[in-house]
């Protein structure tokens, strides 16, 4: 059994082999190459251009080939944070090794008018969606107390696990800023497809500073979010579903991505 029970019941998964064609994007779909496992097994060369992707959605997160960088798709444009947290353009045949993209259609919608630390923010969010049996594709905009985020730098093969590339991560903190948040959270059940609960990336309205999000403090912000019910799953050669495993280990994903 390629994917767990509940995944089945709850999310429809697709998978297509590169050479399938790309098919169009759909509402409240997520697009996804690859496997959060995978890339947790030092899978960092992809076989998706950003090209394809962007034809896949408009709003999402990542990384790119070599694990260079954190990526932030934001009203369907693509940004790379540097390991220093500075924004680049993408170019669009640069290729990534894991990514998740929904062509954004909000189906809930919260404001929180007062500031929220990154517990109560997500705990928000949950009872906005009210639903944890889906994706939940997020984007929050306003201003941030604190945005505290990572980069990490391009790696050279044979490529590391994604652990030891996280030991390298560089940690900034950005204050009082004005920007977007957009990531999503995946079931607990979906860790053999992505990481379980929330991963954010973030990125100042003027797109100079971003990253992956380790912890935050809002103030007033605009949550919006997306309810999926379906995922397609572009799986890369020599990647495969995990067999019957539950994916990472909680305490593994904590100790790489920091979210709950
Ligand atoms: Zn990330």
């Amino acid at each position: 059994m390629a994917v767990d029970d509940r995944l089945i019941g709850a999310l429809c998964v697709e998978t297509l082999r590169r050479g399938d064609r790309l098919g169009p994007a759909h509402d409240h779909e997520v697009f996804q190459t690859s496997t959060f496992p995978a890339l947790l097994d030092g899978r960092y060369d992809g076989d998706v251009t950003f090209a394809e992707l962007s034809a896949r959605g408009d709003l999402g997160l990542g990384t790119f080939d070599a694990c260079d960088g954190e990526m932030i798709a934001l009203d369907g444009e693509f940004l790379r944070a540097d390991v220093d947290g500075v924004i680049h353009p993408v170019d669009p045949q640069r290729k990534t090794p894991f990514a998740a993209v929904i062509p954004f259609a909000p189906t809930h919608r919260a404001q929180l008018t007062e500031p929220h630390d990154r517990d109560a923010l997500l705990a928000a969010i949950d009872r906005a969606a009210d639903d944890d049996s889906r994706v939940h594709a997020v984007r929050i905009d306003g201003r941030f107390e604190l945005v505290r985020a990572r980069s990490v730098p391009a790696q050279r093969k044979p490529y590391p696990p994604l652990a030891e590339v996280a030991a390298q991560q560089n940690v900034f903190d950005l204050h009082d800023v004005d920007g977007t948040m957009v990531g999503f959270a995946f079931p607990a059940y979906a860790a053999t497809v992505n990481v379980p609960g929330y991963h954010l990336h973030f990125v100042t309205a003027d797109r100079s500073r971003g990253g992956h999000v380790l912890d935050c403090r809002t103030g007033a912000v605009e949550v919006a979010i997306d309810c999926a019910g379906q995922i397609e799953l572009e799986l890369p050669a020599g990647v495969e579903l995990p067999e019957g495993g539950t994916g990472a280990s909680a305490d593994a994903v904590k100790r790489i991505e920091g979210m709950r």
